[in-house]
């Protein structure tokens, strides 16, 4: 990838070291974009349901299981509407209880790019998006930088517009870390969420989006900087936007995470254009 100027400037601003990677097939520029047409989540409106859950967290390893066998065999099935619908509607763990409104995800439906996060925040629980907060400022600057962005303007793209989603649809009241059982509970949306974009790469922020995709719970200064699989699709493991945010010497090494990301993107389109 070539740098323009406006990418470089804001790559400073965010303290990152400027890398030129080889010639990118993600265009480069990232304009400003109006609507999110997946991002907002209205208050449930169907009767609340109780997702089953098939299993608990299995104790860590680095090899991701059959996700399908956690997906209870309703969500396994579920097209979009559906799963928004029961997303919005789930009272599967006490989470409900608290929440003001689920937080689905937001993005292209097809998007080449997945990002998984944690948990929404007091921002995202009350505007139904995920990563609205400060640590969404800095995704938003990350994924711009290399030419994404989660809006789709008046030309959806799913090579540019990534799909935003977390681990847990409900916010953990003051922002706590996710419970096994919630996890657990909540694991089937994201699964079926990743079946239906089938994305080309999940950039995996945070150890909780680690914990749920890869089922380890080692470092992520550990799993960093190689690629994982998840369901046959490449994994790249790294910081957490909010931890970027107080440890701000990490910001070169999720720049890294990017780039490798990024690369590996755009081998497997070579090597499929290759083998076309
Ligand atoms: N942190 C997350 O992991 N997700 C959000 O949506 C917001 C903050």
């Amino acid at each position: 990838m070539s740098w323009t100027e406006r990418q470089r400037t804001m790559l400073a601003e965010m303290g990152l070291r400027v890398w030129d990677a080889p010639a990118a097939t993600v265009p480069a520029s990232a304009e400003a974009a109006a609507v999110v047409p997946v991002a907002t989540e209205a208050r449930p409106t169907s009767r609340p349901v109780a997702v089953p859950v098939t299993a608990a967290p299995s104790p860590p390893d680095t090899v991701s299981p059959s996700a399908m066998a956690r997906v209870p065999g309703a969500v396994a099935a579920m097209d979009w509407p559906a799963l928004r619908e029961a997303v919005a509607a789930c009272t599967a763990c006490s989470l409900h209880q608290s929440r003001r409104q689920t937080v689905f995800g937001v993005g292209h439906p097809q998007a080449h790019w997945m990002i998984v996060g944690e948990a929404p925040g007091e921002e995202e629980d009350r505007r139904g998006e995920p990563f609205v907060g400060r640590s969404g400022q800095l995704l938003d600057n990350m994924l711009r930088a290399i030419g994404l962005t989660r809006h789709g303007g008046d030309t959806p793209d799913p090579a540019r517009q990534v799909f935003i989603a977390n681990t847990l649809k409900c916010r953990p009241p003051g922002n706590r870390n996710p419970a096994p059982d919630e996890l657990a509970r909540c694991e089937g949306f994201l699964i079926r969420q990743i079946e239906l974009v089938q994305p080309k790469i999940i950039l995996a922020m945070g150890r909780f989006a680690v914990q749920s995709l890869l089922r380890s719970t080692a470092p992520i200064g550990q799993l960093r900087g190689r690629v994982h699989h998840y369901q046959g699709v490449p994994l790249v493991v790294t910081y957490h936007p909010a931890y970027l945010l107080r440890n701000l010497p990490d910001k070169a090494r999720a720049w890294d995470d990017l780039c490798l990301a990024l690369d590996t993107v755009e081998a497997s389109a070579a090597h499929a254009i290759r083998g076309a």
